[in-house]
């Protein structure tokens, strides 16, 4: 079969590679539908994180079961099923709690960006579709192998509910779907901070009541003049970088909640966070906790996380799929095989 490999910065290509087998009983394997190219896969890409040697890349996937293992009773060849990025076995007592991302006895895959996948911990990892879902909701279905998931976990930790109010910063396929995620968990103030036209309207699409185009110091008094002059009872910041975080700290008010799904580059200014009593929490999202909840919304056509896709190539074109997120030409490049 042939799949993506990241042999250096700047340099994913589409080569031929070993068909995945079932290596241990709890294993699946997936003949991929469609997979996407990940903002945390440009940190490689851009040689933010070393490439030390050509590795198969990608995490997020749909597709169809074409074998598992003795161990795996809840899927069988022939479903269509999703998978979050972090496979979980569901069972353990991390999991039973509902943090699947910090599964005892998690794994990962070996490149998703690729035309079969072999899916560890496929018994807790794979849910599946009553039937075959209609092709127009293969890319939300897509997005929830990672970006919705994610959106939503930054709600969920930041506690955004019905009374609360809502900034998210990051305009990436992330941030807006945590605007998509506030909407629907209630908050009748969600404001999406965006400088981009595009990306602004998407945000509104999904339901923000505000649109912030400021950044920094500018960004802050506008957050704040909308929220009573005090700041959001919730932010979400889905960035990462330094400065997106100094930016959800200003954002956010006293007592209030970051939400954090942005992979952390640098420190939060922790004695400013103590003496506001500002709650920050987040990580990698628990993708097998909230899969059936948003699986059932997307077959619902409740939501449609998948317009966050604004480009869709041939798996075999994965190079033009990640320049194109490189260059902010595209906000999510979606491919299939
Ligand atoms: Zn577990």
């Amino acid at each position: 079969m042939f799949g993506a490999v990241i042999h250096a910065p700047g340099d994913v290509r589409y080569e031929q590679r070993p068909d995945p087998e079932i290596v241990e009983p709890t294993d699946a394997v997936v003949r991929t539908v469609a997979a996407c190219v990940c903002g945390s896969d440009l940190w490689r890409y851009r040689g933010l994180a070393p490439v030390p040697r050509p590795v198969p890349i990608g995490h997020e996937f749909c597709g169809v079961v074409e074998a598992v293992g003795d161990a795996v009773t809840v899927v069988k060849p022939g479903d269509f099923v999703v998978g979050g990025f972090n496979p979980s076995d569901n069972v353990c007592p991390v999991c039973r709690k509902g943090a699947t991302a910090n599964c005892i006895n998690g794994d990962h895959y070996a490149g998703c960006q690729a035309e079969k996948i072999r899916v560890p911990q496929a018994e807790g990892t794979l849910v599946a579709t009553p039937g075959m879902p209609d092709d127009d909701l293969i890319p939300s279905l897509l997005a929830l192998s990672d970006v919705m998931c994610t959106g939503w976990h930054a709600a969920v930790s930041a506690g955004v509910g019905p009374d609360t109010t809502v900034a998210v910063v990051g305009d990436g396929a992330v941030g807006l779907c945590a605007v998509l995620a506030a909407v629907q968990l209630g908050a009748p103030t969600v404001i999406a901070m965006s400088r981009h036209e595009s990306r602004q309207q998407l945000a509104r699409e999904f339901g923000a009541t505000h649109v912030v185009a400021e950044r920094d110091d500018a960004g802050i008094a506008a957050v704040r003049e909308l929220t009573n002059g005090i700041g959001a009872d919730c932010v979400l910041e889905c960035v990462g970088t330094e400065q997106a975080r100094l930016q959800a700290t200003g954002c956010v008010r006293d007592g209030g909640n970051i939400g954090m799904v942005g992979l952390p580059h640098g420190d939060l200014p922790m004695i400013d966070l103590f003496w506001r009593n500002v709650g920050v929490k987040g990580g990698p999202a628990h993708c097998r906790t909230y899969l059936p909840d948003l699986m059932e919304k997307v077959l619902a056509r409740t939501i449609n996380p998948g317009l966050v896709f604004d480009l869709e190539l041939p798996l075999a074109e994965i190079g033009e799929a990640y320049a194109a997120m490189d260059e902010r030409r595209a906000i999510k490049s979606l491919v299939r095989p």
